[in-house]
């Protein structure tokens, strides 16, 4: 096994403090705290107890009172109180946001890249976990799809709620995401109960509703796009205020019919061998795909390409190529530096022996989602 040489390099990184994405409007009053709703529990004390309701001459031994929806009393003979118990959990209030883009699996055809800062100090950012998959200020939810050819093909924009379209935009081109400040194409639409959204980085001239329509959930209004300051991923922003104008973070209050595939550990987007030709391995890989290659001459050199979600601080991205004589060699592995909520890399290897090589993810000690790859190398 003659392969010594390997040589590595990073190209592209996207940390937590780096990105750019606007809404439709990015005035709007921050300031009303999220007030929780308590809701009753066992440890209810005996002293807010409406007596009023302890009836006396009751026919059985032992009678329950149902104080509110979700709190039993049961009562002895003699009137006192046996238990108290919450007969059922706290009440989800409703699950009203559907997913509001139609772009095939989550993980594999689209991932969220950014959720609601909910950490309201200057400077400092947290996602609804507590974790880093946010930026500070950043008011919406971040819905990247796979690429620009992606967006090309067009992935339909969805109403998430019912309501009425009241503003729109369009116009502003996708490919022009060093114009910074620009605007972007956006629809706001209101709700029945006065709260509102943006849909926004819209795609140009792809509406298909306007301005007085009203949608139902799920309805296509649009197509994701890459217009304004989007960083220059394709994603659709989406963001929702109340009527008041306070941020509603719909997985923070639980109003999301959807589960984010939140990066517990980081996942592998997509990744694969390309060959040193193809113009997306250095050209832009945040924005386009390389060639998938399966097959490489023994004079080649492959490329393994990586696109990353949710690489936190210390995370070690490593990288095994099971030769078909049984022989493992380690590329050089990626440790974060930082959190990084998405990252592109890039490492390329000695030409592979001939027959079939196997190529194994890890990260840290924990094999990747996305499992192996075979490449096969043919000489002639
Ligand atoms: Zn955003």
């Amino acid at each position: 096994m003659a392969v010594t040489k390997k040589i590595f390099l990073i190209i592209i990184l996207l940390g937590s403090g780096l990105s750019a994405c606007g809404s439709g409007e990015a005035k709007l009053a921050t300031a009303v705290p999220i007030v929780a709703t308590p809701f009753p529990t066992a440890t209810l004390p005996t002293a807010t107890l409406p007596t009023a309701t302890l009836v006396k001459n009751r026919p059985t031994a032992v009678t329950t009172i149902l104080l509110t929806p979700n709190v039993e009393i049961s009562l002895d003979d003699d009137l006192e109180i046996v238990e108290i118990t919450a007969t059922k959990p706290p009440t989800r209030p409703p699950l009203i946001y559907r997913l509001p883009i139609e772009a095939g699996q989550q993980g594999v055809d689209w991932f969220i890249g950014s959720y609601v800062d909910a950490e309201k100090a200057d400077g400092d950012a947290a996602d609804f976990r507590g974790g880093f998959m946010t930026y500070d200020w950043h008011k919406g939810t971040d819905f990247f799809i796979r690429d620009l050819d992606h967006m090309e093909t067009g992935v339909p924009v969805l109403a998430a709620r019912s309501g009425t379209v009241v503003e729109l935009h369009d116009g502003e081109n996708d490919y022009d995401w060093e114009g910074k400040g620009r605007q972007n194409n956006f629809i706001k639409i209101t709700h029945d109960d006065g709260s509102f959204a943006f849909y926004s980085h819209l795609k140009r001239d792809s509406l298909v509703v306007r301005v007085g329509d009203t949608v139902a959930a799920g309805d296509p209004l649009v197509l994701v796009g890459n217009s304004g300051l989007s960083s220059g991923h394709p994603h659709l922003h989406f963001e929702v205020h109340a009527a008041n104008g306070r941020t509603i973070d719909i997985f923070g209050e639980n109003l999301a019919d959807f589960e984010p595939l939140y990066p517990d550990k980081p996942f592998i987007f997509a990744a694969g061998a390309a060959q040193r030709e193809d113009p997306h391995l250095f050209g832009d890989l945040s924005r386009y795909t390389p060639t998938h290659t399966a097959a490489f001459s023994c004079a080649e050199t492959p490329y393994f390409w990586y696109k990353i979600v949710g690489m936190a601080q210390g995370d070690r991205l490593r990288t095994l190529v099971i030769y078909p004589d049984g022989v493992v060699n380690e590329l050089p592995s990626f440790v974060a530096d930082q959190d990084y909520r998405f990252i592109y890399w890039v490492v390329y290897d000695a030409p592979l022996p001939p027959g079939t090589s196997i190529i194994r993810y890890f990260f840290n000690d924990d094999i990747a989602n996305v499992g192996e790859m075979a490449l096969w190398t043919t000489c002639e």
